[in-house]
């Protein structure tokens, strides 16, 4: 037979004195396994605030129980008393213990497990495999992530920051999002997008918005203003990605519009095959299969203006990807280039171009790395995909820390 020690390791706990075990039916003909437990001499009657050792109170709301990793297929519960002591410190509270955080139902292993395996797999894969419901993973993963920051205020140290807006719920509601570009990861959110949710970030920040030296966003008004006002020493610098995006559009629109006029004058197939040139022109050159690569090739013949657009807004990104002097160069070139291209949309492009020139010389000049931006404007836009499933800001902010700000526990057990 096995001993306790063994039973223990299994069960995922340590100080911890195993009484019995008991295996229950349950009412759909399963198994259930309890364990009747009780914190050792050592970890008995501690404070759940300051672990200092404490006079017993009372008994509480009597026993409780607690969920650890199933052990096989087989699940399993742990069963103690749950006194009540009495701080001199912090008054009466349930008596922590050594298996589980104060005040949750699931054990550290259990929690920690949900914590990894939210970070590494699919939300659908981590409610069925662990037996949980998507508001417990977030309740956890909000739970291990508080824990392990051990009340850090993220927003201590921001030099530069990003601003975006995200659509979650399905694109119903918006939240402002605040991102140290430092780690990557999200300082801050709130539901809204507008000055006012905006304000309520540097109410919070106070007097540290002063040591604000780099701020990046689009070009809406409503960050804009809040940050002049409340930081304005922090450059504003226009988000690659954003920039880029009003290239792509421009070149979207312009083939869109090309497509009607044929089709309005009953050229189906050419209107069909300028359908198709659609991710063609889109995608970077470098993530165009060989076929691809030829149909361009051919629009060069085919369609001049349409190939012309398509180079105009290569040179935008080209923009970005140049240092700092090259970047300032190739802008003034493209902005005088849409201009005088006589194509409508990207006349329209190069006036906004020119409108946020000094914001986007600021990019350039800030020394951000563009891969940097890009892969956390990915990240971020993954996690939204993801986010239907958050009922608050709060675990939103959790989940990024912990998919990227290092702060993924490791799986219990492994040495
Ligand atoms: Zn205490």
């Amino acid at each position: 037979m096995l001993n306790k020690r063994v039973w223990k390791r299994l069960l995922g706990v340590e100080h911890t004195v195993l009484e019995r075990l008991e295996a229950e039916e349950t009412t759909a003909g399963g198994l259930l396994l309890v364990a009747y437990v009780r914190p050792d001499a050592l970890r008995a009657l501690r404070c759940p605030h300051c672990d200092r050792r404490c006079g017993r109170y009372d008994a509480g709301d009597g026993r409780r129980r607690w969920r650890p990793l199933d052990l096989g297929t087989v699940r399993c519960l742990l069963e103690a008393d749950a006194p009540r002591v009495r701080c001199p410190g912090h008054g009466v509270a349930v008596a922590a213990v050594p298996w589980a955080h104060p005040g949750s139902r699931f054990t550290t292993c259990f929690e920690d497990t949900v914590a990894w395996t939210a970070a590494h797999a699919p939300f659908s894969t981590v409610t069925r495999l662990l037996r949980v419901t998507w508001r417990t993973v977030t309740g956890i993963v909000t739970r291990v992530i508080a824990r392990a920051t051990a009340g850090a205020d993220r927003l201590d140290g921001l030099e530069r920051i990003g601003i975006d807006e995200i659509a979650y719920r399905k694109g119903h509601r918006y939240l402002t999002i605040v991102v140290n570009h430092a780690d990557g990861t999200i300082v801050w959110a709130a539901e809204g997008r507008n000055c006012a949710t905006l304000n309520t970030f540097f109410d919070a920040l106070g007097g540290r918005a002063a040591a604000l030296t780099h701020v990046t966003c689009d070009g809406a008004e409503w960050i804009h203003r809040p940050v002049r006002e409340r930081a304005p020493q922090a450059l504003l610098c226009l988000d690659p990605f954003h920039v880029v995006k009003w290239g792509t559009d421009a070149l979207d629109a312009l083939r869109r519009r090309m497509a009607a006029d044929l089709r309005r004058r009953g050229r189906a197939g050419p209107a069909a095959a300028l359908k198709g040139t659609r991710w063609i022109l889109i995608r970077n050159p470098g993530d165009l299969t060989g076929t691809q690569r030829t149909t361009l090739a051919g629009l060069q013949h085919t369609n001049k203006r349409l190939y012309r657009a398509y180079l105009i807004k290569e040179q935008l990104r080209q923009v970005f990807a140049a240092r700092a002097d090259g970047g300032r160069a190739l802008l003034a070139g493209l902005i005088a280039w849409c201009r005088r291209c006589r194509i409508t949309e990207f006349v329209k492009l190069g006036a906004t171009l020119t409108r946020f020139q000094p914001l986007i010389i600021n990019t350039l000049e800030s020394g951000l790395s563009n891969a940097r931006l890009e892969a956390t404007n990915t990240h971020l836009r993954a996690l939204t995909k993801r986010a239907n499933g958050f009922h608050t800001p709060d675990a939103l902010i959790a989940m990024a820390a912990l998919t990227r700000g290092g702060l993924c526990p490791p799986l219990p057990g492994r040495l």
